[in-house]
């Protein structure tokens, strides 16, 4: 025998399919639908509908967390190579500004990693920059003045990592 009749079968479906309805309700829609064919159909009908739809969800989530990544990519490249050809020259003191935005851009691709990662990209880049004659301010560059630049840059590159690592960390929190 059933404890509810189809109607109130149907007007709770949408509540069930949308995870707010009362334990005692979904039992008894559950109920009903074992015992009332026509209702069955409804509700297998909605509850594939919430199948289909979650991966859908994930994947666009997937896409845009793509997205990010990329652009994140380049924007770091360019930082890199904007903000590296500028040591030792006049307006190098923009690198205490352009390193933390660097390593914050860091943590976003590369999570903690970035805390080894940017600073062995930043000694290629700058080898690389010092090596093709790209940098604004001096010719050519001792190694040992490379290292010197990429250890200040570094400090200021962890300070960005830190940040963003600490606000991921307490936006994940509160979610
Ligand atoms: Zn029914």
């Amino acid at each position: 025998m059933n404890r509810i009749s189809c109607d109130i079968c149907k007007d709770l479906l949408p509540l069930v399919k949308d995870g707010i309805a009362s334990e005692d309700s979904v039992r008894a829609v559950k109920e009903h639908v074992t015992e009332c064919e026509a209702c069955r159909k409804l509700y297998e009908n909605e509850i594939t509908e919430i199948n289909e739809e979650t991966p859908n969800l994930e994947q666009e989530l997937g896409k845009l967390k793509r997205r990010i990544q990329i652009f994140s990519t380049m924007l770091l490249m360019f930082g890199v190579l904007f903000g590296l050809s500028l040591t030792a020259s006049e307006e190098m003191f923009y690198n205490s500004l352009i390193m933390p935005v660097i390593g914050a851009l860091g943590y976003v691709i590369f999570r903690w990693q970035a805390v080894y990662q940017i600073p062995l990209l930043l000694l290629i880049m700058q080898s690389l920059i010092n090596f093709l004659g790209l940098a604004r301010g001096m010719e050519y560059m001792p190694f040992v003045a490379i290292l010197m630049w990429v250890g200040i840059y570094t400090i200021f590159v962890e300070i960005g990592i830190l940040v963003a690592g600490l606000l991921h960390f307490a936006f994940r929190k509160e979610r």
